[in-house]
């Protein structure tokens, strides 16, 4: 058929110290024993069969990744696997001023961070409980750390649209590349009512408005090092893009090139399913042959359709990585 996965996206553990509405619930989800979840030597050894089936970028999310001690250790693992040529992270940035240096030096070429709102107040709703100034502490940090390209994740919630201008603004003077993400229906959390969901066609709406206000037209540009099937924008003179991710209203599974390892060793291969191959047994005794059949199985049943699979996934959003 043609499809190339050469994408894993590698949730490092389901632990976070935010809850975020669109992606948790307020109480939380119970966490997985530690004992459950593989060890970063276990992840790389994973990573290495990836390779042999094709995949070459590997994005660390969570949870929060950053929570689990030494992701840096994990980082180096990976740099050091011959046939990885991109190394991600994504976050939502509270710990990068701790970590942004030591994660660059250990080989981590970019980083997403999440980051909902500029304004303080409805980024602790957002966030339930989030300081806004530390998040933007990280994207300093991230920087200064020189991991190219940054990319700020924003969640199109509610109230979002009177804050385009200054999420515009941001991408002006730095290259900072802001990517708006249409909300997903996983794992049985976040906004019901239809009045809580923003598309990319709204948001557009207004970024057209704000070009013919003055800021002049935006224009579609390429991908600043792009993996997914984000669409970009630039206005005149802004080092920065704006971009979209239509997750809901564009139909991208058809040009879908991401695996997804859980914490606790299984393999997804689609957001939108239940569908998960346990690998952890085959890594944990380094079954190289077990480990290629079981990535090729999953591979086997990859639909490229979300519309075939019906029903809330049972993990939520920070028990996959998004
Ligand atoms: N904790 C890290 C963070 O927030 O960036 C990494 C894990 S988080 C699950 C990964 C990305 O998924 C974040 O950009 C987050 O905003 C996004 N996300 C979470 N729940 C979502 C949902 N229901 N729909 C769309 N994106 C979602
Ligand atoms: Fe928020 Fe990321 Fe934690 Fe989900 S995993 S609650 S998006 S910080």
């Amino acid at each position: 058929m043609g499809h190339k996965v050469d994408y894993l996206r590698l949730s490092v553990t389901d632990r976070c110290n935010y809850r975020c509405v669109y992606c948790m619930p307020p109480e939380g989800v119970p966490f997985k024993p530690h004992e459950s979840l593989l060890s970063y030597e276990d992840m790389a050894f994973f990573v290495e069969r990836a390779v042999e089936m094709g995949i070459s970028k590997v994005r660390l999310t969570g949870g929060e990744p950053l929570v689990r001690r030494g992701v840096s250790d994990l980082v180096g693992l990976i740099r050091a696997t011959s046939g990885i040529h991109g190394i991600s992270l994504t976050t939502n940035g509270v710990l990068l001023p701790r970590f942004a240096h030591e994660l660059k030096a250990a080989g981590l070429d970019r980083v997403n961070i999440s980051l909902d709102s500029l304004d303080p107040e409805r980024y602790r709703l957002l966030t339930r409980g989030g300081s806004l100034d530390n998040v933007l502490r990280g994207v300093e940090a991230a920087l200064r750390a020189s991991l190219d390209p940054v990319k700020i994740n924003v969640v199109m919630m509610q109230g979002l649209l009177p804050e385009l201008p200054d999420f515009v603004a941001v991408t002006r003077d730095r290259p900072l590349h802001v990517r708006f993400i249409e909300w997903m229906p996983v794992g049985g959390c976040g906004p019901r009512l239809p009045g809580d969901l923003l598309t990319k066609a709204d948001a557009m709406a207004v970024l057209e408005r704000l070009g013919a206000e003055g800021l002049g037209k935006p224009t579609p540009v390429q991908s600043p090092a792009g993996w997914g099937p984000a669409h970009y924008y630039q206005f005149p003179g802004h080092q920065g893009t704006i971009g979209f991710i239509g997750s809901m209203s564009d139909h991208f599974c058809g040009e879908c090139n991401r695996l997804r390892l859980t914490a606790d060793g299984r393999l997804k291969n689609c957001l939108f399913s239940d569908d998960e191959v346990d690998v952890k047994g085959a890594v944990q005794a380094r079954d190289r042959d077990g480990v290629l059949a079981l990535i090729q199985e999953s591979l086997d049943k990859k639909t490229f359709n979300k519309d075939l699979i019906s029903g809330w996934t049972s993990r939520g959003m920070s028990q996959v990585g998004g």
